[in-house]
């Protein structure tokens, strides 16, 4: 599955429909319209462990959403009341793990531990047609290991409630590769989960499951933004933490950025933090971005692997809302899918696009 929150884009969307991706993690009944909107013959997850029940009611009756996660008692009665007692639902216990290998955690919100998930095991083995476990390990997962981890807690709940398990989902979390957070190969991810996944006692025509959305989407945008003033080793640029760039002010992320001009500038490099465009100090990207030290205003900036959680994350605040959106063919910033089109005629380079 992709997980549609972390790029909604319909551009990306019918990318990943093209490119075999069947799949939708969905999260709102608002990315449910979306998406069933653009692809009819989609399959969507409901995979938010807590809906409001008209949405569950509109999703099962009008647009087809047989999948749906929980973590509780109540939740489940939601469900079921709101698909009135439906027998074709495919059902996802959320377990709670631990998000120590990941850069952004998942872990506190939602879950159940998974030696309290035995009487909820139980009680959704009872009304689903197919009984899933998911869990998510956090965001940018650096260490495969966690999901070794999260798949230790899943066969142990497992054992304890002695139910029969169709799907285990390992969510998503799979990371992408920016300035000072490169994974090792996503292959070594694959391994220890088959690993482990071998290890549990399940059927087996068992499905494996897993919903990225971070891995998918990190390398399909980059953010082009202009440089409005500079002061030392600081530049006023035209978007930010209330924009695309609220993972680079509000976590300190970092994104890999380039000088976009017509001529190469042949300055050293040297290392900048940015303003954003609103009225408050809160925006503000420290960085460290390494620029040639001629940067001034009017220059544009690209910020790459903005695919995943930037746009999505843009706000209207102080009036600086959504500037255009171009679609345009062009390598990424970076990969770690090791593909690069460097030889496809569709290439656009962005100074081109200025
Ligand atoms: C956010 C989220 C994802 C995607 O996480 P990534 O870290 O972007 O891969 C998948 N599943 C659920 C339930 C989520 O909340």
């Amino acid at each position: 599955m992709y997980a549609v929150k972390a790029n909604p884009s319909p551009d990306l969307i019918r990318t990943l429909w093209d490119s075999g991706i069947t799949h939708f993690d969905v999260a709102s009944i608002a990315e449910v319209r979306l998406v069933r909107g653009l692809l009819p013959h989609a399959t969507l997850c409901f995979m938010h462990p807590i809906k409001g029940e008209e949405a569950i009611r509109e999703a099962y009756a009008v647009h087809g959403v047989r999948t749906f996660s929980l973590d509780s008692l109540d939740e489940l009665a939601k469900i079921v009341a709101a698909t009135d007692g439906a027998t074709d639902l495919t059902l996802c216990v959320r377990l709670r793990v631990s998000s120590a290998h990941s850069k952004l955690s998942l872990a506190s919100k939602f879950g159940i531990a998974a030696d309290e998930a035995g009487p909820l095991l139980m009680a959704t083995r009872q009304v689903a047609d197919a009984l899933g476990i998911c869990f998510h390990v956090g965001s940018q997962a650096m260490s495969p290991q966690a999901y070794g981890d999260a798949l230790g807690q899943v066969r142990a709940a497992i054992v304890a409630a002695g139910v029969t398990v169709d799907i285990v989902d390992v969510g998503g979390g799979f990371p992408s590769i920016y300035p000072g957070m490169e994974p090792g190969a996503l292959e070594s991810y694959f391994e220890v989960i088959h690993r482990a996944y071998e290890a549990l006692p399940i059927s087996y025509s068992a499905e494996l499951w897993c919903e990225p959305g971070r891995a998918l989407s990190a390398e399909y945008a980059s953010l082009l933004v202009r440089v409005e003033a500079r002061k030392g080793d600081v530049l006023y640029i035209n978007d930010g933490a209330y924009g695309a760039l609220f993972d680079a002010a509000h976590v300190g992320w970092r994104f890999p950025v380039e000088l976009v001009r017509e001529e190469t500038s042949h300055a050293r490099t040297m290392e900048f933090s940015f303003w954003g465009p609103t009225c408050d100090d809160m925006d503000f990207m420290r960085g460290p971005f390494a620029l040639p030290a001629d940067v001034q205003a009017g220059d544009m900036i690209e910020i790459g692997m903005l695919g995943a959680y930037g746009c999505a994350m843009r706000t209207g605040f102080n009036g600086f809302t959504a500037g255009d959106t171009v679609i345009a063919t062009d390598e990424p910033m970076d990969s770690v899918y090791g593909v690069t089109q460097e030889s496809s005629e569709n290439v656009i380079p962005l100074r081109k696009l200025k």
